[in-house]
């Protein structure tokens, strides 16, 4: 049997554990999650008949702040793959430098059978279940993967109900006429532009002389696919979770975008106005897609999808994870030693959770920013850290992973051990 991804995902911070000193009991607290729940949860389906599904919510560590952490629904959320979410999400906020810890929350359901009602009694119910875990001062859910604002705004309207009281700050990613934040429905793509914008000049790289591949077209992979295609890339490959389309002159993203919203499934058309011709192009499987000769790769669906089964086959000379966990840490290893560039999930996609982090804050200020006072402290967020991880990684030579989680492990060391070190109660 395949070790979890939970075991698999830790393999990260054995590494990086090497390269900074930190007290026993820190190392010794990160290993596991502070608290895990598990609920049923009762749903009238519309036919009348009642379905009980299965929901998580784990909350791996607050020491630097009420934990944080998007709602994921999908056939395949299980306890182990929340609790490698979290894990993830406690470094990304300390990579940050957010003042939140890490959470995650998950249902095992394919959304996509159920109808606009069965999905608002299930989100409902799912807040039912966790209310007494979550709150603004404690832990706070965000949408992940088949979550969207609506249902952000059910959870958030469901939880007032139960508190019988206004808190908008109790989740983040609603929408923008409830308390959401300008900027939060793009802010992963656009955080991870940011990124992408900064490292790749390091490699003397330009847009237009680059060409990309994305895996997944949902919230962020479509809005980053635009972003690159606006900046001058070549947007070669796309996909979503029923496959790819590959044209090598590059893509017309805005048209292949409407036509998704429209659709719900991606062709390889380039409009004008409303005349849309398809173009020359090949279908392809989400496995050659990500074998696809490159410059760039972008997953952006879903964790493992690059291990040692088909990491010999990736040709890109740069990948950037947006999505969580897209590479196990044995591929990890084979891409590092063929000189393939990793820019890991705790840095690229953290502009999700960072205006999640402005949006906390507009709530309990009462007062909202402009799109663009959002974006300017985005930008500013992501080029100063990815500035001092892209130095540490050169300072210890290391991979831009390990030094992201070097750099993650001194803030929640120093967090820690501000609450009192061995050396301290043994010593006086
Ligand atoms: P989404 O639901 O908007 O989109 C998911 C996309 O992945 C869809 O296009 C879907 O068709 C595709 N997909 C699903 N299964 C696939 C498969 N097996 N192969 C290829 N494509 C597949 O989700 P999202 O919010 O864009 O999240 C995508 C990734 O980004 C996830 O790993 C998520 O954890 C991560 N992420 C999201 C946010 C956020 O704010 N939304 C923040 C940080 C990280």
């Amino acid at each position: 049997m395949s070790e979890s991804l939970f075991t698999d995902a830790s393999r990260r911070l054995e590494r990086a554990l090497k390269y900074v000193s930190l007290s026993e009991d820190t190392i010794e607290r990160l290993k596991y999650p502070k608290s895990s729940l598990i609920v049923s949860i009762p749903v009238r389906m519309d036919d009348g008949s009642l379905r009980i599904f299965q929901g998580y919510r784990v909350r791996y560590d607050d020491t630097r702040g009420p934990s944080k952490g998007g709602v994921r629904y999908h056939p395949k959320v299980s306890l182990d793959e929340v609790q490698s979410l979290a894990f993830w999400m406690t470094f990304k906020c300390a990579v940050l430098n957010i003042p939140f810890g890490g959470a995650k929350g998950g249902i095992t359901v394919n959304p996509k059978e159920l109808s606009k009602l069965e999905l608002e009694r299930l989100s409902r119910g799912y807040v039912d279940a966790i209310a007494d875990f979550i709150g603004p001062d404690v832990d706070i859910p965000a949408p992940d993967v088949y979550t969207n604002p609506m249902i952000m705004g059910w959870m958030m309207d469901q939880y007032n109900i139960i508190k019988r009281q206004l808190s908008p700050a109790v989740v983040t990613g609603k929408p923008v006429t409830i308390g959401g934040s300008l900027g939060r429905d793009t802010a992963t793509a656009t955080g991870a532009f940011f990124v992408i914008q900064n490292l790749l000049p390091k490699f003397n790289r330009t847009p237009w002389e680059t060409t990309v591949a994305v895996q997944g077209f949902g919230n962020a992979g479509a809005e980053l696919a635009e972003l690159l295609w606006k900046a001058g890339y070549k947007v070669v490959a796309v996909s979503d979770s029923q496959g790819g389309i590959h044209a090598k002159q590059g893509l017309d993203i805005p048209s292949i975008r409407r036509f998704k919203e429209a659709n719900k499934g991606i062709k390889a058309i380039y409009c004008e106005g409303s005349v849309c011709n398809i173009v020359e192009h090949e279908i392809l499987t989400n496995e050659q897609l990500l074998a696809l000769d490159v410059d760039v790769l972008v997953p952006a669906a879903l964790e493992n999808q690059i291990t040692a089964q088909n990491v010999n086959d990736v040709k890109a000379k740069f990948i950037f994870e947006v999505a969580n966990g897209p590479i196990d840490s044995a591929a990890d290893l084979i891409l590092e030693a063929r000189g393939i560039q990793v820019f890991p999930d705790i840095l690229v996609n953290a502009g999700g959770v960072t205006v999640s982090y402005f949006e906390w804050v507009q709530n309990r200020s009462g007062l909202y920013w402009t799109l663009e006072e959002v974006n300017q402290r985005l930008q500013h967020k992501m080029v100063e850290e990815t500035e001092a991880i892209w130095t540490k990684s050169q300072e210890l030579s290391v991979c831009m992973r390990t030094a992201a989680y070097v750099y993650g492990l001194q803030r929640l060391g120093e967090a820690m051990n501000a609450k009192g070190t061995r050396d301290y109660y043994l010593n006086g």
